[in-house]
Order: structure tokens, then sequence, then C-alpha cells
């Protein structure tokens, strides 16, 4: 499969970012949200970080130029009527991305691929809601998506090979390398870090730290090069909230169970960078 069209639905920081590596691949990409304007603001969004790479010499301004003009705002999902593969960035709800997927479906060409970004969301659910099941599949970006290397690949029960091989292409073709997970809550990657997370949230709430001791004793005594509570808010914490209730409700088991803090912080608006605040607060 050719890959010459790529829509993407859903333009905040994960979806912005696939549009991004999507036309550093060579791809014209569609960009949809809830309405253009969004839209428009993914794609500033991505200007801005290539403005950067400009300025620092990463790149040249006929390269940014270049990766820009292949980035096209839309008013919506028809837009994605000539696309060989759709995936969908949207907000992390079940009921949400079934109801965008059966969009993605009737918009999308017979034969297209519709991939989902989801972190934690079974695939085999959201495959079922289409009429064209075996051409579903996770395609499980890491944030932010121009610098991580990795895309793990989750196969839907009615995923076909074609489809698996086709997204794999493309995904190495965005200079990412694979890894392949089975359709289960927050398959492997989110499945290991958000019980971290979330354990990091409550050291918070039961006031064994502050959320630079906390952080800082991640970073310097397990190497890590971000602390929990900073990699939340830069998640974004509704984001988290929402895997966790996944991996608790998908796996039945208590020590999954979201921390109270994590959901109080939700409650206020308190989701991280994207608003500003989350357990740091950001200008
Ligand atoms: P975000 O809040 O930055 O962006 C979500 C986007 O979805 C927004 O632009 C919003 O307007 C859009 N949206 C909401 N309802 C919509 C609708 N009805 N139609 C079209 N668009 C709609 O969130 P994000 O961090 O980019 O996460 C998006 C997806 O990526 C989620 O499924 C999340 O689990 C997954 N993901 C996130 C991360 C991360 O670190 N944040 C990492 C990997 C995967």
């Amino acid at each position: 499969m050719e890959f010459k069209t790529v829509g993407v639905l859903g333009t905040g920081q994960m979806g912005a970012g696939i549009a991004q590596v999507a036309a550093e691949a060579g791809c014209k990409v569609r960009m949809a949200d809830i309405n253009r304007e969004i839209a428009e603001k993914g794609k500033a969004s991505i200007a801005k970080i290539l403005g950067k790479a400009v300025e620092k010499g990463k790149i040249d301004g006929k390269r940014r130029d270049d990766v820009l003009a292949l980035l096209e705002p839309a008013d919506s999902v028809a837009a994605f009527r000539d696309c060989d593969i759709a995936i969908e960035a949207a907000t992390e709800n079940i009921e949400l991305k079934l109801k965008l997927f059966k969009g993605m479906d009737d918009a999308c060409p017979p034969g297209a691929i519709l991939a989902t970004n989801t972190s934690s969301i079974s695939i085999t659910l959201i495959a079922a809601a289409t009429k064209r099941p075996a051409n579903v599949i996770g395609m499980h970006f890491m944030n932010p998506v121009p610098v991580m290397k990795l895309v793990e690949l989750i196969r839907a029960m009615q995923t076909d090979d074609e489809t698996y091989a086709a997204t794999k292409g493309l995904a190495e073709r965005m200079g990412k390398t694979c890894v392949t997970s089975k359709d289960s809550p927050g398959f492997i990657v989110n499945r290991i870090l958000l019980p971290m997370l979330n354990e990091a949230c409550y050291t918070l709430m039961e006031g064994l730290g502050t959320p630079e001791d906390i952080d800082n004793g991640v970073k310097l005594g397990l190497n890590h090069p971000m602390g929990p509570l900073a990699l939340a808010d830069l998640i974004g914490l509704d984001t988290c909230l929402a895997i966790a209730e996944v991996l608790h409700k998908g796996l039945g088991d208590g020590k999954y169970r979201p921390c109270p803090l994590l959901r109080k912080y939700v409650e206020a608006g308190w989701l991280g960078r994207k608003t500003g605040r989350g357990f740091y607060k950001y200008s």
C-alpha cells in the first residue's frame, strides 16, 4: 500500500504530532477535529515546532515549507474521502471513539485502513463498530510523537495480515520502530506505565513528599529522564485517568484503582501542561 494521503482525526497534541511525522514522510495529510478552527490550531502548532527547528539549524526553510504545504486542515471527516489510511487521535473516551469510527468508516474509501492512537481502549470493540473490521488496527504513538521512536501496534481479533503489514510499513516510513501487543487493556506500554504514575499520585496524596521530591527521587534514583508527576502532566491528567479507569475496569483488579487525588485534579480542570496547571504550574 502506498499511503499517498493520510487522514488524522483529532488534532490535539498527539494528532498534530502524527500529522507532522506523516507529512515529514511525504504523505499528504488531511487534518480534522470538531471544527476547522481547531484543525487550523493543530497545523499552527506544527508550524511553531518546525519554525524552532529552522532557528536551531536542524532543518532549512524550504523543508519547513514543503512539510507545511502537505498539511490540509479540513471542516470535517468528510475530507477523508481519498485517504489511504485514517488515524484517529481524539479524546480518550470509548463512546466518542465508537462514534468517530462510524464516521471515518462512512467517509473513507473502501479498502482504506482505519487506525486508532488509543492508549488503552479495546481495538476489537472499535473494529466491531465498523463495516471493515479486518482493516482496523491500533497504532499507538508515544508523546511527543516527532521525538519518540516507538509505535505500538495492536491487532484487533478481526485485523487481517495485510492491514498489519501495511501499517507497520507506514510506521517504519515515519522513522519509527514497532512493537506488537495483544489487544488487552493498556496494551504493553501503558499497562506498565500507568500503575507507576498512579502510584506516584498516591505518594503525593499520602504526603510522602512534595512533587519535586517524588519526581527527583525517580529521576535520580531510577535514572528516568522525567519524574512521574511531570510525565503525567505532559500526557494530560484527563488522559491518565481515562487509561487508569480502562485498566481498572478491564482487568478487574483493585491494584489498578485510580488515585482519588488524580480524579480531584481532573475535576478541578487541572489537566497538566495543556491547561497550564497540573501537579506543576506552567506559564
Ligand atoms: P488532546 O486533549 O491534546 O487532544 C484531543 C483532541 O480530540 C482535541 O483536539 C479535541 O478537540 C479532539 N476531539 C474531541 N472530540 C472530538 C470530536 N467529536 N471530533 C473530532 N475531534 C475531537 O489529547 P491527546 O493527548 O492528543 O490524546 C489523543 C489520543 O491519543 C487519546 O486517545 C490518548 O489516549 C492518545 N494518546 C495520548 C498520549 C499522551 O501522552 N497524551 C500518548 C499516546 C496516545
